[in-house]
C-alpha cells in the first residue's frame, strides 16, 4: 500500500483507528500464504467462569493522557447494578451539564480516527476501543465510567494497563444471568476493500486478518475463541501502531499530539519497526486490529454470540457490522445463560459456547 492508493481526505495513521487500502479484494483466502495465528480453538474448556453477570468490587481510577489530544484525562470505573452494561458518565466543563452515554453502537458520532461516542460538536468520549476490548475481554458486563476528558487515556497503547486495573480490584458475580445477544444470521458489511461477516457461532470467534505493502506488517490473520485467558494471555497487550512519515500529517491537523514510542509501535520510511523493545508480538499488529474489534464490538451492548471475521477492517467497518445486525431483528435475539445457583459451577463440557459455562444452556430468547 502507497499513500496514493488511499482514499482521499484519510490520513493514514495508527492504522488500527482507520479504513484502509487492502491489497486484495474479495479472494478466496485459502489461496495465499498467510501468517495464521488461531487460539482456543475448542471453547469453553475447562473454565471457573461465571454465566452471571459481573462488575468490579470497587471503584478505580486510572489517568493519563489522549493520544489524539495529549491532554491529561482521568476515568474512574465504578460497578454498576445488573442490565445497565457500559455507561460513560462524561463530565462537562464549567456550567455544561453532565451527560450520560451508554457504550452502544447507537451512540457511535465518528469512527475516523477512532470510535467515538457521542455528538463531537458537543459533548463526546473518544479512544473508547481499548477500554471497552479490556471490560469485554475479561468478562466485565457492568460498569459506569466516569471521564473529566474528551479522551480515555491512551496508556500504552493496548488494554493491558485497564486489565492490570481490573484485575487488582477484582470483579464480583452479580445474582442477574448473563445476557448475550445470539446471531441468528449472517450479516455483510463493507467499506472499499475492507470486508466483514458476521454469522451464527456457538462462542464468540474472532477471524481478524490484515494486508499492508510495508513489510513490517505485511499479510497477518488472526483467529481466536474469544475468552478472558486468551484475551489477557494473546492479545491485550498489543498495541496501536503507525508509520512515521504519517504522524507529521495528523500533528499538522492537531491530531496524534500524545503519540510516542510509550502507546505506539512506529514504522520508520525503511519499514523498520522504531521502538528499541520491539515488538510484544510477531504478529502484534493484527493482534491490536483483533482487539479493536472486541472494543467496537462491544458496542452491541451485550456479549455476542456468533463469529465475526474482518479482512482489512477499521472502527467503521466494526460499526457498520452491528448496525447491519441490528437492521432486522430476524438478525439476533437475547439470550440469557441458565441461573447458575443450582448448577454446578467448576466444570465446563467441552465444546460450550464460550461464556455459556457450566450446563447453562440458553432458557430465554426474547427480545427485550
Ligand atoms: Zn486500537
Amino acid at each position: 500500500m502507497r499513500s496514493g492508493d488511499r482514499d482521499a481526505g484519510q490520513v493514514p495513521y495508527f492504522r488500527c483507528t482507520l479504513e484502509f487500502t487492502c491489497r486484495f479484494i474479495g479472494a478466496d483466502m485459502t489461496m495465499f500464504d498467510v501468517k495464521t495465528t488461531a487460539r482456543n480453538k475448542t471453547a469453553g474448556k475447562a473454565s471457573t467462569r461465571t454465566a452471571r453477570q459481573t462488575t468490579l468490587k470497587d471503584s478505580i481510577g486510572i489517568s493519563g493522557i489522549g493520544v489524539h489530544s495529549g491532554k491529561p484525562s482521568s476515568i474512574v470505573l465504578h460497578p454498576a447494578k445488573s442490565g445497565s452494561g457500559i455507561t460513560f458518565l462524561r463530565k462537562a466543563d464549567g456550567n455544561a451539564i453532565d451527560q450520560l452515554i451508554p457504550a452502544h453502537v447507537n451512540n457511535v458520532g465518528d469512527t475516523r480516527l477512532c470510535t467515538v461516542l457521542g455528538n463531537p460538536e458537543e459533548l463526546y468520549v473518544a479512544t473508547v476501543e481499548h477500554l471497552l476490548a479490556a471490560l469485554r475481554g475479561i468478562n466485565v458486563d457492568n460498569v459506569l465510567i466516569e471521564i473529566d476528558a474528551a479522551e480515555v487515556p491512551v496508556m500504552d497503547g493496548s488494554s493491558r494497563p485497564f486489565v492490570e486495573a481490573i484485575r487488582e480490584v477484582g470483579t464480583i458475580r452479580q445474582s442477574a444471568p448473563r445476557r448475550y445477544i445470539r446471531v441468528l444470521r449472517e450479516v455483510k458489511a463493507a467499506h472499499g476493500n475492507a470486508h466483514a461477516v458476521l454469522r451464527p457461532h456457538d462462542g464468540t470467534r474472532f477471524d481478524v486478518e490484515i494486508d499492508f505493502e510495508s513489510e513490517a506488517i505485511g499479510r497477518q490473520r488472526f483467529i481466536a475463541e474469544l475468552t478472558p485467558e486468551v484475551f489477557a494471555k494473546d492479545i491485550s497487550r498489543a498495541r496501536t501502531f503507525g508509520f512515521l512519515a504519517e504522524a507529521k500529517q495528523l500533528r499538522a491537523m492537531g491530531l496524534a499530539q500524545g503519540s510516542s514510542f510509550d502507546n505506539s509501535v512506529v514504522i520508520d520510511d525503511e519499514d523498520r519497526v522504531m521502538n528499541e523493545e520491539g515488538l510484544r508480538y510477531e504478529d502484534e499488529f493484527v493482534r491490536h486490529k483483533l482487539l479493536d474489534a472486541i472494543g467496537d464490538l462491544a458496542l452491541a451492548g451485550s456479549q455476542i454470540l456468533g463469529e465475526y471475521k474482518s479482512i482489512c477492517g477499521g472502527h467503521k467497518l466494526n460499526a457498520m457490522i452491528l448496525e447491519a445486525l441490528f437492521a432486522d431483528s430476524k438478525n439476533w435475539c437475547f439470550e440469557d445463560a441458565a441461573p447458575v445457583e443450582d448448577q454446578p459451577m467448576y466444570s465446563t463440557p467441552v465444546g460450550a459456547p464460550v461464556g455459556l459455562e457450566a450446563a447453562s444452556q440458553p432458557v430465554a430468547a426474547a427480545k427485550a
